[in-house]
């Protein structure tokens, strides 16, 4: 089966890996010449909204699935008018806008922080007036790895925000001093069969995802895919969601989603029956979900900017490197470490030995 992908970057290179058993192609379109998962894959080079760039892809492939949300809702039109598209325009639209997401949480009686659009100064102001402080402030799209985003803690910090943060439309929310975060991963097929994933337990430094620890037997885990599962089925969704919430005193809030694989679910490759990736390829292509149990204690390190000495990684137990065959830079995810093990104290060692040979600039 041949297989677009809008997006040509680690988690489009992961997803072609995860379909060369199953004897998928993939075809990555993405403006980058040097875009990552072309190692793995086909690439059509130029901008996501190149009609030609756009029929020539759907030429190439069966059909056509994502790797990032922010595609412009035209190129997704483009391509549903020719061939299947995974998952649907109406889930990209609404996941692109944190407005539209927060009213689709809101719908299905799914808990949020207090919200406010955002569309002038003078409505910054009255949102501060209605939620409080203190909050934070974020562009409804186009925002990731916490780019795009401010926390208002006094009035001094309300003041010339929405010009600071390139005069387009905002959402305002209430801050959540949160216990800790958790993402809740599930897929759904076409045939509207699911399956979720265990709550992985999130820790971000300077809004960047640091760790993602697989939790056990989570008291909020059917809460948690409850609404996931609630979520896919008001959008009609097929594919991998992902799920960001926030805890607080026992108590789930919703956070975010992302309709597509995700960074917190990179542990599923080496530490799940079924990775996401396949999940992903299994449920656009109509075939069985793969199971999601976790095979024993599973963690996950980005690597951040540096990549630490490859070999130093390598010689470790319990421990899978990737490397993105990305350049370094500031900022820039350019591999993961995942620590798996059925032995309590082998994987608190690997992990503790991983914690150290990190360079990150978030360690
Ligand atoms: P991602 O890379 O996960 O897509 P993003 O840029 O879309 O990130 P969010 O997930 O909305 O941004 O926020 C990034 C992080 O900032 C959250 O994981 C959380 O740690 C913190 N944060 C966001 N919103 C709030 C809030 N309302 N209250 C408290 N902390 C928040
Ligand atoms: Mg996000
Ligand atoms: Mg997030």
């Amino acid at each position: 089966m041949k297989i677009g992908v809008v997006g040509g970057g680690q988690l489009g290179r992961m997803m072609a890996l995860a379909g060369t058993p199953l004897a998928m192609r993939l075809t990555f379109l993405d403006p980058a010449a040097d875009a990552c998962a072309a190692h793995v894959g086909d690439l059509v080079n130029a901008a996501y909204d190149d009609p030609a760039a756009i029929d020539a892809l759907t030429d190439a492939v069966d059909l056509v699935t994502f790797e990032f949300e922010s595609v412009p809702p035209e190129t997704v039109e483009r391509i549903a008018a020719r061939l299947p598209v995974y998952p649907n325009a109406k889930a990209l639209r609404i996941a692109r806008d944190r407005w539209f997401e927060k009213s689709l949480f809101k719908d299905n009686a799914i808990p949020i922080a207090p919200v406010f659009p955002v569309d002038c100064q003078q409505d910054l102001e009255d949102g501060v007036q209605h939620i409080g402080l203190p909050a934070v402030v974020k562009t409804r799209t186009l925002g990731y790895d916490g780019k795009g985003q401010k926390r208002l803690m006094t009035a001094a910090d309300v003041a010339g925000t929405f010009a600071e943060l390139g005069s387009v439309p905002l959402i305002l929310e209430g801050f959540i001093d949160f216990d800790y975060e958790v993402s809740c991963i599930g897929v759904r097929g076409r045939d509207g069969q699911t399956a979720f994933y265990p709550l992985i337990h999130n820790e971000h430094r300077q809004g960047v995802l640091y760790r993602s620890v697989v939790t056990e037997a989570h008291p909020l885990q059917q809460q948690a895919e409850d609404y996931v599962h609630k979520a896919m089925d008001a959008l009609g969704y097929v594919g991998v969601l992902t799920f960001e919430f926030f805890v607080k005193e026992d108590q789930l809030i919703a956070n975010e989603i992302a309709p597509r694989v995700h960074n917190s679910g990179h542990w599923t490759i080496e530490g799940a029956e079924t990775s996401q990736f396949e999940n992903h390829l299994r449920a656009i292509a109509d075939m069985p979900l793969g199971s999601t149990h976790r095979l024993g204690h599973v963690a996950m390190y980005n690597i951040i900017g540096r990549m630490p000495d490859m070999n130093a990684v390598l010689s470790l137990p319990a421990v899978n490197l990737h490397s993105y065959a990305k350049s370094e830079k500031p900022g820039r995810k350019i591999g993961h470490i995942t620590v798996h093990s059925t032995d309590q104290n082998r994987f608190n060692q690997a992990c503790q030995q991983v914690e150290q040979m990190l360079v990150n600039e978030l360690s």
